[in-house]
């Protein structure tokens, strides 16, 4: 051949005696056939297979594995952000005069997508109680999914996930679940009946706040047949380089996990033990309303929980955060910072209730040393508290 060729080509070498602990990125938006019968009967190939790197590679299919296993699942699809995964769900199993139920906890952008996206293509949604309280007293014929997120944004309200996947059973209704808090080493949704279990990956499993991804893994060929084909249909995948990152993180997330809970569960014990610090809301605390349930279907509690501040804590707010030295502001967590965030839910619930009126501070444990952590908090909440 002569240089152009060799250029282009490159040659293949012997990799027989190369093993490595790391899984290969792979890169492809081409993929290419052995011989004229494979390309013949491509069409022919399992959605396990690989048709064009938009529908995944190895690196995708062994993320898909592994959050698969993790969730006690038979296949996971990977989507480029956890937002994405509800609306990958919601758009896979939704069409016009359905209606969805949402819990008024939801993460604010699915009430975003159901208002802004699906209402004026004529589907519906119903908010239920965000403890799931009369969720049934909201079916009829037209509701074809339950989303649920537990515990949800910000006031960590649970909902019963066993009894909501049994209720959707009873009629016919698929059910899906927003784990992105827990992650699958807390819960299994699909344990519990629930029909599609959703992770923003851009949480724990990257761990590092630095990349973006969502999974949704399923118990049924069918229904990753029709997220898949949603995917395809709207040009939906995700690049091997995240994918990377996602494995990379992965690697280390049930330590992380394990000790981010720890932290987080004495520092809000702490926090709820001050006699000038109001309401905590972190699930295994023995006070929070449903501590039962969470003790029922969780086997820990990760590293986010919230605090409602008062009347006089918020007027020194800013002048608290603004003298933060190791706990970062901002919104998103699961990364190797402390995070905090102060949020506001009065404008955008429908059950709400005095404490909602407030400031609530959404706290995130990072990897920093505790010790630390106790003194920059209990310095906080000194400030706060003048
Ligand atoms: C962050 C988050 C999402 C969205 O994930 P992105 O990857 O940022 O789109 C969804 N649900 C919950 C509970 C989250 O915390």
């Amino acid at each position: 051949m002569r240089d152009a060729t060799n250029c282009t080509i490159y040659p293949i070498i012997d990799q027989s005696e190369f093993s490595s602990l790391a899984v290969p990125t792979h890169r492809a938006s081409t993929i290419v056939f052995d011989d004229a019968q494979a390309y013949a009967t491509r069409g022919e190939r399992d959605l396990d297979s690989y048709f064009y790197g938009l529908h995944g590679t190895p690196t995708t299919r062994t993320l898909e594995a592994q959050i698969t296993k993790l969730e006690n699942g038979l296949r996971s699809v990977i989507v480029p952000s956890g937002q994405a995964g509800a609306t990958i769900v919601f758009l896979s199993v939704l069409l016009p005069g359905d209606t969805v139920l949402i819990p008024d906890n939801v993460y604010p952008p699915v009430v975003d997508f159901c208002v802004n996206y699906l209402q004026p293509r004529g589907i519906h949604h119903k908010i239920y109680r965000p403890d799931g309280e009369g969720v049934e007293d909201l079916l009829d014929p037209s509701v074809k999914l339950i989303w649920t997120e537990t515990p949800g944004s910000t006031t960590m309200e649970l909902q019963d996930l066993r009894a909501i996947a049994a209720l959707g059973k009873k009629h016919g209704i698929l059910t899906g679940a927003d784990n992105t808090w827990a992650t699958p080493l807390q819960l299994k949704p699909l344990d519990l009946g629930i029909d599609f279990s959703m992770q923003a990956l851009s949480k724990y499993v990257g761990g590092h706040s630095d990349l973006l991804l969502g999974s949704v893994c399923v118990n049924d060929l069918g229904l990753r047949e029709k997220l898949r084909a949603t995917m395809r249909m709207l040009g939906i995948g995700v690049g091997p380089d995240e994918v990377a990152l996602a494995l990379r993180g992965i690697a280390t997330m049930a330590v992380r996990l394990a000790h981010v809970g720890n932290v987080a569960q004495s520092l809000a014990e702490e926090l709820a033990s001050r006699k000038d610090v109001g309401l905590v809301l972190h699930p295994a605390l023995p006070d929070f309303p449903q501590h039962a349930l969470w003790k029922r279907d969780f086997s820990g509690a990760s590293g986010v929980f919230s605090v409602v501040l008062s009347e006089r804590q918020e007027a020194n707010l800013d002048e608290g955060l603004n003298q933060l030295k190791v706990i970062a502001i901002g919104a998103s967590w699961g990364g190797t910072r402390s995070l905090i965030a102060p949020m506001s839910v009065k404008n955008n619930r429908k059950f709400g209730k005095p404490e909602h009126q407030r400031t609530i501070l959404r706290i995130n444990v990072g990897l920093e040393d505790a010790e630390d952590l106790r003194a920059e908090l209990n310095n906080l909440f000194d400030i706060l508290s003048r």
